[in-house]
């Protein structure tokens, strides 16, 4: 078959290879990976983590079940799936409360073991998750990463009906994913965001970087927000927590912009605020998120096929990116 063979960091050293097709053991099974959606993690697979041994990036992805292991019963030859990236051992004390995202031996795919730019890829049958027919390929690639994160930093952050969430970098990945589910709680959602189109994707108000501070005030009523969703990191940091109101979370899973950032006590505790951290998903959100998956959509900005994968990955970096980018296989 055919890969995306990392054999140093840098995407020069990223090239198409034959390799052997995986083997199917028992209580797996072969996919044939049919999108792979982009995103900040690839980039620091092939520009910043170590690569120890030659591996296959691609952290978020679906395809078909082409072949199933002895034991797997769930599925069969032909299943559409999208997949729950992450290894988990299903015995430490995270994975037995639920949350195989903290798991003490757990990793990413393409992180700790291959990922999914390949023709195909062998993956535990509790990995791959049956997709709703209606449900594309293209919106399938972008549940693991993309959906999913933001499906947990709203649960993080409790979101109540009617509250007030904002979402910072709103057209972002995860971004329009925060928007679409934060409608499905009933909150009320505000994105910071320069494209409007993100009102296509469930923002109530759309407000500019500049004035976000009065524009939520105005919204508001001087309410302020109960949920902010801070996705960009460093950069940002401060106008989010600035739009925080009594009993305000700031929920922040992303450092696109940097990692280092300061908080005023006296604001946390006198308005009661809570600072979240999320990550991933567990299984059973995971799970959550591909049944709600056929009321979801994405914005796609660019398709590449697999032998223009290394364009696209350019292109991931273009300050005209309006969308999401989407290796199509
Ligand atoms: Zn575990």
């Amino acid at each position: 078959m055919k890969a995306w063979i990392l054999s140093k960091n840098g995407i020069d050293n990223l090239n198409l290879k034959e390799v052997e097709k995986p083997q199917v053991k028992a209580g797996q099974v072969l996919v044939k990976v049919k999108a792979v959606g982009l995103n900040p993690v690839d980039s620091m697979v092939i520009d910043l983590i170590p690569v120890n041994s030659e591996k296959i990036p691609g952290a978020e992805f679906a395809g078909e079940i082409e072949e199933v292991g002895e034991g797997v019963k769930e599925l069969k030859k032909g299943d559409r799936v999208s997949i729950y990236n992450r290894y988990f051992d299903s015995t430490c004390s995270y994975c037995k409360s639920g949350n195989e995202m903290l798991c003490d031996n757990g990793y990413i795919f393409s992180i700790g073991s291959n990922g999914g730019l390949a023709e195909y890829i062998v993956i535990d049958g509790r990995n791959a998750f049956k997709l709703p027919d209606s449900v594309n390929f293209e919106l399938a690639a972008s549940l693991p990463v993309a959906a999913l994160t933001s499906y947990n930093a709203l649960e993080r952050a409790k979101v109540q009906k009617n509250e007030f969430v904002v979402v910072i970098g709103a057209s972002g990945n995860t971004g329009v994913f925060a928007l679409q589910f934060a409608k499905m709680l009933g909150a009320k959602t505000i994105a910071i965001s320069s494209k409007n189109w993100v009102k296509d994707f469930g923002a109530d108000y759309v407000i500019g970087y500049e004035n976000a501070l009065e524009e939520v005030r105005k919204i508001t009523n001087s309410h302020m927000a109960d949920v902010v969703i801070e996705s960009i990191g460093e950069k940002f940091w401060d106008l989010g927590y600035s739009l925080l109101g009594k009993n305000g979370r700031m929920v922040a899973f992303g450092t696109e912009t940097g990692s280092n950032a300061k908080i005023d006590i006296s604001q946390l505790y006198s308005k009661q605020l809570s600072i979240l951290g999320s990550t991933s998903g567990s299984v059973k959100q995971f799970s959550e998120v591909v049944n709600k998956s056929k009321d979801l959509k994405i914005k796609t900005w660019k398709k590449f096929n697999f032998q223009e994968t290394k364009e696209a990955f350019k292109e991931n970096s273009s300050k005209e990116k309006d969308g999401r980018i989407i290796i199509e296989l």
